[in-house]
């Protein structure tokens, strides 16, 4: 490890050179199998062969050129992702943090430019999870992520997520929006139930208020729809999504419907390399693989597969007490420490990344096989050996 980088991350002294497909491997050749897939970033595995061609092909083409001029891909992108969802309008980014704050900002320009100035704070959740800018940490409300960065941004109210008495409690006269994770991802795979999405869609549209959805983990196929909203019936009207978007590439992107994307004009908001012609090329390159036939059925398929598999394994539960999930987006809640969990797993070449309140998260790839999943269940058998002796 080198020392010459900040501290920030406590790192795993694993050094991988290269991946395939949903293994990666050191320089040494030992081979892991990829549950944590970047934290549901390669969503198509590593090494896809149809996103390295979309990224040879545009590099030699053009990289960047500004949001000055038009971008051919970033144009196709943008129509790809409203086709595939509530969204009119798409605006680009280059993270999650960065989606959320677009998707914030675009709440409280909205209310200015229809007459309702006075509306500029945002309803969250505990537990959340929606970046690290000091919009974003203050979104969330951790006490651990603000710790050392006070004061925090204000104008964020936290009530208990799943708590609808609460976020109309907590609605008054100058509240912009109501944000919400579908699936609260880092908090620990919480999914929202459909009632308290609709409930919270009711509630916006009751005070005349805008529903943002944080979709950064939970979007892009990982819950066995393309988004985390559709089960519940209800639409946002704002959006963000990031993570597997690029599979791998650093983008993010704030979704709207027209009537609230307009307060956006020219002027009011942008990135140097937002939708860059590189990552927008990436990105199309994803979305054409998770549109293809079947592909999300199968995501379905092979993640009631894995919790099925892991419900057989939950035994005298003295390893793992429960789990938990959607689609790809699995939650299992440990007895031991989950990092020692964790560590036991990766011996037996599982690599797995902890949650919230003890639990193991599970974001395998989508493309994933059963043979893959018998692998890790195989690892998962070995690593509960492992720990009850
Ligand atoms: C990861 C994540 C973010 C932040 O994304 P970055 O790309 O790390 O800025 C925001 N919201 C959710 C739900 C996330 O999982």
């Amino acid at each position: 490890m080198s020392s010459s980088l900040m501290s920030n991350y406590g790192r795993i002294d694993i050094t991988f050179e290269r991946g395939e497909g949903p293994y990666l491997y050191t320089a040494e050749g030992e081979r892991y199998l990829d549950f944590v897939s970047g934290i549901g970033v390669t969503s198509l595995g590593h090494s896809h062969p149809a996103l390295i061609a979309a990224v040879n092909e545009q590099a030699e083409k053009l990289w960047h050129v500004s949001n000055l001029y038009n971008i051919t891909p970033q144009e196709e992108l943008a129509d790809r992702l409203c086709a595939t969802s509530f969204a009119d309008r798409a605006l680009f980014c280059n993270s999650g943090a960065e989606a959320v704050e677009a998707c914030l900002k675009l709440a409280r320009i909205y209310h200015d430019t229809t007459g309702n100035p006075d509306r500029w704070k945002v309803v969250t959740f505990r537990n959340a999870f929606h970046g690290r800018t000091l919009a974003t940490i203050a979104a969330a409300g951790q006490p651990k992520h603000l710790k050392g960065f006070e004061p925090e941004v204000r104008g964020f109210e936290h009530v208990d997520f799943g708590d609808l008495d609460g976020a109309r409690a907590a609605i008054d006269v100058e509240t912009a929006a109501i944000l919400v994770e579908p699936v609260q991802g880092e908090g620990g795979i919480h999914i929202a139930s459909n009632g308290f999405m609709q409930g919270l869609r009711a509630l916006c549209d009751e005070h005349g208020i805008l529903l943002i959805l944080d979709e950064v983990q939970c979007g892009m196929g990982r819950t066995g729809t393309m988004w985390g909203y559709e089960e519940s019936g209800i639409t946002p009207d704002i959006m963000a999504v990031a993570k597997a978007l690029g599979g791998g590439f650093p983008i993010g992107a704030c979704l709207a419907t027209e009537q609230v994307s307009a307060a956006f004009s020219p002027g009011t908001h942008g990135s140097t390399f937002g939708g860059n012609p590189l990552a927008t090329a990436v990105a199309n390159a994803v979305m054409e693989e998770m549109q293809a036939p079947g592909f999300l059925e199968h995501v379905e398929k092979m993640g009631a597969l894995l919790m099925q598999r892991i419900e057989g394994m939950l035994g005298n539960k003295r390893v793992f007490e429960s789990v938990r999930g959607k689609g790809l987006m699995i939650g299992v809640q440990c007895v031991p420490p989950a990092l020692e969990v964790m560590a036991e797993l990766r011996k037996q070449g599982l690599l797995t990344v902890i949650a919230e309140g003890n639990a193991l998260r599970l974001l395998p790839p989508l493309n994933i096989g059963e043979a893959e999943i018998d692998e890790a269940c195989a690892a998962f058998e070995r690593a509960i050996e492992g720990l009850e002796t």
